[in-house]
């Protein structure tokens, strides 16, 4: 297998590329073909497989770059930490393209972060309060996203955010692809699926 198999631009495969990556492995492989496609995506992964690159290049291969105010895609992950390391792949993997982004998690003020979408985003990385917390007060507009993603369903709903996540799914448009990695599917996370994926494909390493 070789990232050449899928349908990646340009800016994307030399970026792989530039990161040292030979080969996808068999998360990437599976799900880049079903996300390109424009399938809901259930993926059962742990951390260490891949799961980010899988869904971050098929989003980037979507995403019209630096275009428009309004942010495209939402991906929702449980904490800062994480979140911080899916802005390390969008930027790995964006880095020949303008994708604009900004990552929004509670434990400081949000100014810079307002500040930052306001000056328009294609992509936000969230955890689920503060995106609520700043949607509520008026600083980011939803209509126009177009791709949701989950990552660690799990463990967002061992921390307590379904209410958040139905919250969110209540504001943004019902026409979207999405997308939700999760390393363990128990009863919680297959009820999430069922309310928030529409016909997935799964796919499980
Ligand atoms: P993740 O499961 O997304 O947290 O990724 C785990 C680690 O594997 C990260 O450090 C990635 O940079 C790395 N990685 C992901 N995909 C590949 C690949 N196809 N080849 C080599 N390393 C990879």
């Amino acid at each position: 297998p070789s990232f050449d198999q899928f349908k990646l631009n340009k800016q994307l495969l030399e970026a792989i590329k530039d990161a040292g990556y030979s080969k996808p492995t068999p998360i990437q492989e599976q799900a880049i073909p079903l996300a390109l496609a424009g399938h809901d995506v259930l993926g059962i992964a742990q951390t260490g497989t891949g799961k980010t690159a899988a869904y971050v290049l098929p989003l980037l291969m979507k995403v019209k770059y630096a275009q428009g105010m309004h942010p495209r895609a939402l991906i929702l992950a449980p904490t800062r930490e994480l979140v911080m390391q899916i802005e390390e792949a969008v930027q790995t993997f964006g880095k020949y393209t303008d994708i604009r982004y900004v990552c929004l998690y509670g434990g400081l003020g949000p100014k810079t972060q307002i500040e930052k979408i306001q000056e328009g985003v294609d992509i936000i990385i969230s955890t689920p309060g503060r995106f609520l917390d700043l949607y509520t007060k008026g600083n980011i507009f939803t209509k126009e996203l177009k791709t949701m993603i989950l990552d660690e369903a799990d463990k967002m709903l061992d921390m307590g955010f379904m209410g958040q996540i139905r919250a969110i799914l209540e504001v943004i448009p019902v026409k979207r692809q999405n997308l939700l990695f999760s390393a363990t599917f128990g009863g919680k996370v297959e009820r999430l699926s069922h309310e928030f994926l529409e016909f997935p494909e799964r796919v499980e390493v």
